[in-house]
């Protein structure tokens, strides 16, 4: 295996070529590693990652009970089984996804503390020139690479997002972004408020209510959740039998997979009775005199934005326990005491907390220029939600919402290696997705239809994002059960692809 990129030295300094540079040591970043070295052995490849160490969202985000909200089997690699209790925490995640580093030997691929700055396009010499600024010694360093694979994520992860609030500056105590948890935070004792009503304040309240005195989830309108036993009984059933781990993940995944796909059909074609389960469910923990009409019962249909899975039910636990308590209501301003509501009651707190979401960063907040013109990935469509018109040799990581992340990076990076075995086979040394001729009267939509999936930080970045068309090849579907078949069968020499 080649490790070692080429090194030039030139007069403008000194520049590493390696055939693929992978932008991200995330879940994704990790899982492109991998599979180069498994399905494209012989070529030289880097990761470069921002931070000190590997695993993007589950090392940024620190905050107290920080947990997946979907099931480790199919957030797992198809690879790696998953052994553990299904919803793992973000410590149980780096473990995983640090046996997959030692494992396969991919350290030796990695460099931390490489901020990727610029990636420049040259048709000339059908390469990437990549900047990056070293965070150790605040140095430029210089790559050029044949393919970029970019594993950057869908957020920025050195702030996250806060509204702005009349008079925050009021609030006498502090006011802690989720992502930016503050390691020397005391809340025993303390009064919180958490504002929001996604998976991360789904995840903190039961984990705060255990130290605090109490903590509110305000929310400006409800989320659906799931919920259930921390546990899948195929699973359990199979591990009694003495069956092989590697059987076993496999089942568990299909078996997750199925029923997934038909809850998600469900969602579509009977509305009513998908939102009748969930609700439930949430009657169960909490009982018929909670108001969960105004609590737990969002006005949109169940699929339009992600379900967290609540496992053991632990925060209808804790509302249910008295420690928590949600409130249905806006924010007017924020007072020296807390927070005033549009209702009229001021709610107070020691410390508020902001679950308020994410920036978007579709590029992972790096300059791109294509022959020397600046690239904005707006301009650009959407080759099934990997590739964009116009861009040559680049393929970027974006996973589901409505099933695991993970399940796309091992499907991407699939396709990723077939392309680049087919081009070393056919000698091409550039691919650009190109629309076909009967592609130009294509309506141009924005990357996901609003009807089908809104997350606020989706919709405040949608702008940013490149255009979607009305056929398969064009979108990013969502649809891991249709992709799954759709993907392997990709033709290679199919016309979208334009090779030079
Ligand atoms: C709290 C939380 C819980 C979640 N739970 C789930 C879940 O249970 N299931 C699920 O499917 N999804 C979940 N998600 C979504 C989650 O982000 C993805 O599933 C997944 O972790 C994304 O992995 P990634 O490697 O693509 O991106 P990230 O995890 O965002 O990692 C990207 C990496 O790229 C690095 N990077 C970015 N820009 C640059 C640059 N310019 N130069 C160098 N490095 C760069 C970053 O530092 C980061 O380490 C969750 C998200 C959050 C925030």
């Amino acid at each position: 295996m080649n490790v070692q990129g080429q090194v030039h030295t030139t007069a403008s300094g000194t520049t590493e070529h390696f055939d693929v540079l992978i932008a991200g040591a995330g879940i994704s970043g990790v899982g492109a590693a991998y599979h180069l070295t498994t399905q494209c052995p012989g070529t030289s490849f880097v990761a470069l990652e921002t931070q000190k160490t590997f695993g993007g969202t589950w090392s940024t985000h620190r905050y107290p009970g920080i947990r997946s909200d979907s099931d480790l089997h199919t957030f797992g690699y198809r690879f790696k089984p998953w052994t553990s209790a299904p919803i793992a925490s973000a410590a149980e995640i780096l473990k995983y996804m640090g046996e997959v580093i030692e494992e396969n030997d991919l350290s030796r691929h990695i460099r931390y503390q490489h901020t990727i700055t610029a990636a420049k396009w040259s048709s000339e010499q059908n390469l990437w020139t990549i900047e990056a600024t070293r965070g150790d010694t605040g140095e430029t360093v210089r790559f050029t690479t044949n393919f970029f694979w970019m594993c950057q994520g869908y957020y920025r992860h050195t702030e996250g997002y806060t509204p702005e609030w009349k008079d925050m500056a009021r609030f006498k105590g502090p006011i802690v972004h989720p992502q930016k948890w503050p390691d020397d935070l005391d809340y025993n004792n303390k009064r919180i408020v958490v504002i929001g009503s996604g998976a991360t304040a789904a995840t903190l309240i039961p984990a705060l209510a255990k130290d605090c005195a109490h903590v509110t989830m305000l929310q400006r309108s409800p989320t659906y959740f799931r919920t259930g036993r921390n546990a899948i009984e195929i699973a359990e059933q199979l591990r009694l039998l003495q069956v092989d781990e590697k059987w076993i993940h496999e089942i568990t995944r299909r078996k997750i997979l199925f029923d997934q796909d038909a809850f998600t059909r469900k969602t579509f074609e009977e509305p009513e009775a998908a939102k009748k389960d969930l609700l439930s469910a949430v009657e169960a923990y909490l009982g018929k005199d909670y108001d969960i009409a105004t609590h737990f019962t969002p006005k949109y249909r169940p699929w339009r934005q992600r379900i967290a899975f609540i496992p053991d039910g632990d925060l209808f636990q804790g509302i249910k326990s008295g420690k928590a308590s949600v409130v249905t209501d806006e924010i007017d301003r924020f007072t020296e005491k807390g927070i005033l509501l549009k209702s009229g009651r001021e709610l107070e707190a020691d410390i508020i907390i902001t679950a308020t979401g994410f920036n978007l960063s579709a590029n992972g907040d790096i300059e791109f220029a294509v022959d020397g013109k600046p690239l904005d990935f707006a301009d650009t469509v959407t080759y099934r939600g990997m590739m964009f018109t116009g861009v040559p040799n680049l393929v970027w990581v974006f996973g589901y919402f409505r099933a695991s992340w993970t399940l796309r990076v091992d499907l991407v990076a699939d396709f990723v290696c077939k392309l680049l075995n087919h081009m070393k086979q056919t000698g091409a040394r550039k691919v650009t997705p190109a629309l076909r001729p009967e592609d130009h009267n294509m309506p141009l939509l924005p990357w996901i239809d609003p009807e089908n999936f809104n997350p606020g930080y989706m919709m405040r970045g949608m702008h940013l994002l490149p255009k979607r068309g009305d056929k398969p090849e064009w979108q990013h579907n969502q649809d891991y059960w249709a992709e799954k078949d759709e993907f392997p069968a990709i033709d290679m020499n199919d016309h979208v692809f334009v090779y030079g």
